[in-house]
């Protein structure tokens, strides 16, 4: 076997190394029929059924909860903050939005550039680096839908408790923690997340909604960006990123493997806790950035004492083989992202090399 790298990149991401060689295997031959997935019609019998198990399996995965639609849209997470507000944010209401950090300020800005918003929660004063306070919203009566981000992977927080919105739709921006623990669909009118995070490869994303939300898009939209479109169409109204559809059905059977999203859950929090245990017992010589109650156990981000010993870690990290260890470069510092498919061993490996790095520069 090749030697894989500890590869701690924020998107694309790491894959199961059992998911990359099962369709290393099928590759050139899909199971007999002599082509690749990616040379074969999105219309015939093979590809179709590859495209309703990876929707099945979606909703499945979640409990079948009832009267919810799965897409699979091209464009990304990017696409759906315009898509989102163009097909619910009608005449009369305004579309509120939680202010966690920079993804949450993609979105805002995008859904200004189509009606009337406004901020229902906001940590901007803490510099994003903690969740707001979600559990007292107060939602106007014309709100069409609450929009949150799960999951801040530039800042490294995460939410714990998704708020109760009654009859308002909330919709989530999961791109980063989709999949990463059990969450109940009920809740939601509507979740997105682009692929390349927790799913598969880049070039598809996902889309939970509500049927009765997303069935009667406005008249002027455009066809591709309505999701009543995608919805009549099983998201076949042209074609669909057949490779990532196929890539997405094999990570989701690769899930079930791990015991669900509760054995997935379960597998995160020993890795998220390993590599905050580090952190927390260095005696501050590696300082987590997010606020305790907010840290994200997908994005772990951590600053050391100055921003040169920053950029030797990241150096030295690198000729060790760790990939992906810097952050952002709006925010600087550290960051591992350890998304489902980074092994165990990958952030024991980490965690070492973090200790080793402490003796010689403590
Ligand atoms: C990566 C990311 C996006 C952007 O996704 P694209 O597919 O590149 O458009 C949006 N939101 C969150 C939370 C992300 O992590």
């Amino acid at each position: 076997m090749s030697k894989r790298a500890y590869n701690f990149n924020a998107g694309p991401a790491a894959l199961p190394l059992e998911v990359l060689e099962r369709a290393q295997a099928e590759f050139v031959d899909y199971q007999g029929t002599g082509m690749s997935i990616m040379e074969m019609s999105h219309r015939g019998a093979v590809y179709e059924k590859v495209h309703n198990e990876a929707a099945s399996r979606l909703l499945n995965l979640l409990g079948n909860p009832e009267g919810y639609k799965v897409l699979f849209l091209q464009g990304g997470a990017s696409t759906q903050f315009a898509m989102v507000p163009m097909n619910l944010l009608t005449a009369g209401k305004s579309a509120g939005y939680v202010k966690s950090g920079s993804w949450a300020n993609k979105a805002i800005k995008e859904a200004k550039l189509i009606g009337d918003t406004f901020v229902a929660a906001s940590s901007e004063e803490q510099k994003y680096l903690a969740m707001p306070d979600l559990s007292q919203l107060d939602l106007p009566e014309n709100t069409a839908y609450l929009h949150v981000t799960s999951n801040e992977t530039i800042e490294g927080t995460q939410i714990h408790k998704f708020p109760s919105t009654g009859n308002i739709p909330l919709v989530a921006d999961m791109s980063s923690d989709i999949f990463c623990r059990p969450f109940d669909l009920n809740q939601f009118g509507l979740v997105y997340a682009g692929a390349q995070k927790n799913l598969g490869p880049s070039g598809v994303t996902v889309v939970l909604a509500r049927e009765e939300l997303v069935q009667n898009s406005p008249s002027h939209l455009s066809t591709m960006l309505r999701y009543d479109t995608h919805t009549d169409n099983n998201s076949l109204y042209n074609t669909p990123p057949s490779f990532g559809v196929y890539m997405i059905n094999e990570v989701l059977k690769w899930i079930e493997e791990q015991g669900s999203l509760q054995g997935v859950e379960q597998k995160n929090n020993e890795k998220a806790s390993l590599l905050y245990n580090t952190i927390d017992q260095s005696g501050g010589f590696y300082r987590g950035c997010a606020d305790v109650n907010s840290r994200s156990i997908m994005n772990v981000t951590f600053r050391l004492g100055s921003e040169e010993l920053e950029k030797q870690f990241a150096k030295e990290s690198e000729q060790e083989g760790f990939v992906g260890l810097k952050g952002h470069r709006s925010v600087g510092g550290l960051r591992a992202s350890i998304y489902n498919a980074v092994p165990y061993s990958s952030i024991k490996a980490l965690t070492d090399f973090m200790n080793h790095f402490q003796q010689k520069n403590g």
